[in-house]
């Protein structure tokens, strides 16, 4: 069955360059590298997988300020055949609960069958969005999805990662799937891939596009409120013995004594 894909996909700083100002507590954003959250690149790989298997399109969409468009090449050069950059000044400061409503808005514009997220974005790290979008949309949802098994006309079989096991369930559609990295191993953008990516243009929806009154939107429509950020006190280090191996298990000995653990 042809499906219309849609992966929503985040940009996120690269894990290895986040810096806290240590006066502010916020984070140093100046020449930091971005990067699709990880997570993302195998849902847009499930997408694009699925579209080449099945039919249809595989149509990438993120909200984010206009540098936000890199990463949306980026999934194009991977096999993404459309992507959209929900962007404008009203969205500013969403929390989960306006990011969700206002990407369901979005999606629901540019059309949908299945909804791929990654299973959590390693900034965020709430795994929100995803679950918040389904609710929005009214849809089922099946989260930690390790494996798309059948995808039938009006259902999909679905092997969701537990803590303890996997299960296996039926979700009809349309409906939103998270993605964990056993998935799949997303594939490295080709030749012609990047040729089209720097080509392609993008197509992009602001606040006026979205059916959303504007009370919903951005800082006005985020019921959460940060009350303190804050990088946790470096560990302090910890004792090194040095020497023979017997002088050293006898120091350790009597450290474990002082503490009361021997
Ligand atoms: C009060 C408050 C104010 C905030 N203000 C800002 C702000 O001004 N600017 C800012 O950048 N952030 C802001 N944030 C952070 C913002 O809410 C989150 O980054 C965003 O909602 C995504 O949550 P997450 O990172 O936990 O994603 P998760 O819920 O962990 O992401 C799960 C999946 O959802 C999808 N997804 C998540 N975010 C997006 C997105 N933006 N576009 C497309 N798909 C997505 C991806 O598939 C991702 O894998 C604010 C948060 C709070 C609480």
């Amino acid at each position: 069955m042809a499906l219309r894909i849609v992966v929503c996909i985040k940009q996120v700083p690269d894990t290895t360059e986040v810096r806290m100002d240590p006066v502010k507590g916020t984070l140093i954003r100046e020449g930091v590298v971005s990067i699709v959250n990880p997570f993302d690149s195998y849902a847009v790989e499930e997408g694009v997988r699925l579209k080449e298997k099945h039919g249809g399109t595989c149509t990438v969409v993120t909200m984010g300020p206009p540098q936000a468009e890199q990463a949306l090449r980026d999934c194009i050069s991977v096999g993404a055949d459309e992507a959209y950059l929900v962007s404008d000044r009203a969205f500013a400061g969403s929390d989960t609960w306006a990011t969700s409503l206002t990407l369901a808005a979005a999606i629901r514009k540019i059309g949908f069958d299945l909804i791929i997220c990654g299973k959590q974005a390693i900034d965020g790290d709430t795994a929100q969005v995803g679950p918040g979008i389904a609710v929005h949309l009214d849809l089922p949802q099946a989260t930690y999805a390790r494996k798309i098994r059948e995808v039938g006309e009006k259902s999909m079989i679905i092997e969701r990662l537990l803590e303890e096991g996997v299960e296996t369930m039926e979700m009809p559609l349309p409906g939103l799937i998270t993605v964990v990295k056993e998935i799949n191993e997303p594939r490295l953008p080709s030749l012609k891939g990047k040729m089209r990516a720097k080509k392609y243009e993008l197509k992009k929806l602001t606040a006026a596009d979205l059916d959303l009154q504007p009370g919903k939107l951005g800082l006005d429509g985020s019921p959460t409120r940060v009350m303190k950020i804050f990088a946790p006190p470096p560990r302090a280090g910890g004792e090194v013995f040095k020497g023979e191996a017997d002088q050293c298990a006898d120091k350790l000995v009597a450290v474990l004594a002082k503490n009361g653990v021997v």
